[in-house]
């Protein structure tokens, strides 16, 4: 049999514009009109196929970029967001009433910690935040009111790789739901094929790669998606955080260069990660055969997209991150700027920007330096002239 492959699966599409344009049109409109009364009313329940009523609930284009993402990631089903926050944080609501509890990994996107840990408690919804690398604290961490777990592909910044189909017959065990935010790992790993139940998805960084949006996405079962979008009772429906169509037409574009994107982020990274280890710095890749997680993430990836286009270096104290960093952008580099995916190299010191939410004694625990500066490695076409620049800002 042969292997998924997230990008064939997404040329299989064929969406075209009203007047056979070759990319799908805007439906520029926020309601719509019906022919029959009765049709609306039918819409409304959910029962008018290919009817559309509002756009908060489905707007066309949205639709269009939700089945290319769908395509993609091998479920039945996928809404997009008007950010990445708005897919976590309606996915994980969706799931959770007062007094159940979610089981987490510690090493979440910084917002994702926060919202965890200092939002859910106002609707008495309990969290335990495990390792994503320990198993079996995370068995152990399960309650009969455990109704999700929720991890991240890859972690930030850590780079952890958590074990998706062990993770996946955990939830499955616990009757919870196994989430994971793929944002680091975009075609290079597929959780769903993997076990896990909903991906989510911050697009405003690898998926659009043009750092000129910001949007989100959930991709899983029908039912879920539909569960979501119900006009009673649905989470995304009645919060409201929908993606402006506009974007949604851009983001759409963009999907299509992903698996070319990918394959160049992850080979610029890769020669850096072997470069650094030469010099001696401290170097989290997991491309790198002595990374801990490695030999899982090569089990679990869609082989030809590499290991990704994230680093993480330590340079043990702040002081020296910020030099080096500084002079780094000086030299042109790339820039000084949280956020990852940019077709330009981006760089920042996660303790004191996007991990900033995690309380800095947590943050040892973790195993994060305060020196740690982590690199979204650019589209670079001489990486070797790249290397030899940051060499020089060591
Ligand atoms: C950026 C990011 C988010 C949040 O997404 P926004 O689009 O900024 O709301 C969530 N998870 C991860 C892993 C991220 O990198």
């Amino acid at each position: 049999m042969k292997k998924f492959d997230p990008a064939t699966e997404l040329s299989k599409l064929e969406q075209f514009g009203e007047f056979g344009g070759v990319n799908p049109s805007i439906t520029d409109s926020a309601t719509f009109t019906f022919l029959e009364a009765g049709t609306m009313v039918d819409t409304f329940h959910g029962e008018a196929e290919g009817c559309f009523l509002y756009s908060r609930h489905w707007n066309p284009t949205n639709k269009y970029l939700s089945d290319a993402l769908a395509a993609m990631e091998g479920t039945p089903s996928a809404w997009v967001t008007g950010s990445g926050m708005g897919a976590i944080t309606s996915a994980i609501l969706q799931l959770c009433n007062s007094g159940d509890h979610i089981v987490s990994s510690v090493t979440t996107y910084g917002g994702t910690y926060a919202f965890l840990k200092n939002y859910l408690p106002k609707f008495n919804i309990d969290v335990t935040f495990v390792i994503p690398t320990d198993l079996d604290a995370m068995k152990k961490a399960i309650r009969p009111n455990t109704k999700v777990i929720y991890t991240e592909t890859i972690s930030n910044p850590l780079l952890q790789v958590s074990n998706i189909p062990e993770m996946a017959k955990i939830a499955k065990q616990a009757g919870a739901k196994l989430i994971v935010d793929n944002t680091f790992s975009p075609m290079m790993v597929s959780p769903y094929k993997l076990g896990a139940d909903i991906v989510v998805y911050s697009m405003t960084k690898f998926i659009n790669g043009k750092n000129d949006a910001v949007a989100g996405a959930i991709c899983g079962t029908e039912e879920y998606i539909n569960s979501l979008i119900d006009v009673n009772s649905g989470t995304a429906m009645l919060l409201g955080p929908v993606l402006d169509p506009l974007r949604s037409s851009n983001i759409l574009k963009n999907l299509y260069t992903l698996h070319i994107r990918m394959k160049q982020h992850s080979k610029n990274a890769m020669y850096l990660a072997e470069r650094f280890v030469e010099d001696n710095i401290k170097v989290i890749y997991p491309g790198l055969k002595t990374n801990k997680g490695h030999e899982l993430l090569k089990s679990m990836m869609n082989e030809e997209y590499g290991f990704g286009g994230l680093i993480a270096i330590d340079l043990d104290t702040k002081e020296n991150a910020y030099r080096f960093m500084e002079k780094m952008q000086q030299k042109g580099v790339g820039y000084l700027a949280v956020s990852l995916g940019y077709f330009k190299t981006l760089f920042s010191n996660s303790g004191s920007s996007t991990s900033s939410e995690i309380p800095e004694d947590v943050q040892r625990e973790m195993g994060m330096s305060p020196g740690l500066v982590r690199f979204s490695v650019g589209l670079d076409n001489d990486i070797e002239r790249t290397y030899q620049i940051i060499k020089s800002c060591y």
